[in-house]
């Protein structure tokens, strides 16, 4: 198992970016609807993820960071209507593994819950009464500090903390309706309150895009009966900071897919905007038995069933808005 944890921790767990994917996609599975991260020394000193999510109870909490925990896949059709975003059921195994991990938890509005702590490969958790509003809290402390080989991949504090924030970034704008912090060295570095109106949305992307893409940029929402596609369109600048601003998010999971790539490209080309760099938001909706999420733990493919049709829509939505931008 030992073996085994630190395999999966390969897998799983990168760098502090891809610890703080693992813990945010939990607590959103917990429904939370508030998620306080703060962050130091790049994620590699501390990573505190809290939310207000459902919580745990002190049976299961012991449960959580042991190998297997997951209760999400019982049957291997199940991951085909897989609409969450976890589904492996060892991430937190798989970081304690490499981590000094405490989950304090509470399932109910008394105040008191449960803590669970473990460090490094000996997996003994222990088990502690705490106080805690409904929600959980997960501290992840000295981050690979018994893996010297992996430390050693990791870059400056600067960059650890650009990848972080970036993971940030693509949850709050897949999920508006909740309230994200981002501290990083105690400096608040986001805080978006949850944004229901069109507006408020407008507010959170132009906070996290930048005030000049919003400006340019126009609202899309095109469908058909299978298809959804709406965001926001910039207009195509030659500007290489807005040449990573591209966005594209399919039932809530953002994505980087050759399909979607190729009708985005073809779509701007086709218009005109040869050279210049494309930044857009944009959010793919369909029936999820249409699209296979799972083709990699950590990759962001995706497999669309009718990857001929999803690109023609998504190639005719787009055309007809840039045809309708131009300057
Ligand atoms: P998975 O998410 O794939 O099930 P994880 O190792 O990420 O596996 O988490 C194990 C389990 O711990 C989850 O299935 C869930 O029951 C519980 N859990 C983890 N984080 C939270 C959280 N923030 N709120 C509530 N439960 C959580
Ligand atoms: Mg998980």
């Amino acid at each position: 198992t030992r073996l085994a944890n630190q395999i999966a921790a390969g897998e799983v767990v990168e760098r502090p970016a891809s610890v703080v994917k693992e813990l945010l996609e939990n607590s959103l599975d917990a429904q939370a609807t508030r998620l306080d991260v703060d962050v130091e020394q790049g994620g590699v000193k501390l990573l505190r993820i809290r939310d207000n999510g459902l919580g745990v109870n002190e049976a299961d909490l012991p449960l959580t960071i042991a190998r297997h925990a997951t209760s999400k896949i019982h049957e291997l059709e199940d991951l085909e209507g897989v609409t969450t975003l976890g589904f492996r059921g060892e991430a937190l195994a798989s970081i304690s593994s490499v981590s000094r991990l405490s989950l304090t938890s509470s399932d109910n509005q008394s105040g008191a819950g449960w803590c669970v702590q473990a460090e490094g490969r000996d997996m003994e958790a222990v088990l502690l009464p705490a106080a805690h509003p409904q929600g959980t809290t997960v501290e992840v402390r000295d981050l690979f500090f018994n893996t010297p080989a992996r430390r050693k991949f990791l870059r400056t504090e600067k960059t650890e903390f650009s990848h972080l924030e970036e993971i940030v970034k693509r949850l709050a704008l897949s999920h508006f309706d909740v309230g994200f912090t981002l501290r990083h060295n105690q400096r608040v570095v986001h805080a978006l309150r949850s944004a229901t109106t069109e507006a408020e949305q407008d507010r959170r992307v132009a906070t996290l895009c930048g005030p000049n893409f919003i400006e340019s940029a126009v609202r899309i929402d095109t469908q058909t009966d299978e298809l959804r596609l709406w965001g926001w369109m910039g207009l195509p600048t030659f500007s290489r900071s807005q040449a990573d601003l591209q966005y594209f998010f399919v039932n809530g999971r953002s994505v980087k897919d050759k399909v979607v790539n190729h009708a985005v490209r073809q779509a701007y080309r086709d218009v005109m905007y040869h050279g210049r760099h494309a930044a857009f938001v944009l959010y793919l909706e369909l029936d999820p038995k249409g699209v296979d999420v799972n083709v990699h733990p950590t990759k962001h493919e995706v497999r669309f069933r009718e990857s001929r049709q999803v690109h023609d829509f998504l190639y005719r939505s787009l055309h007809r808005a840039i045809a309708e931008m131009s300057p």
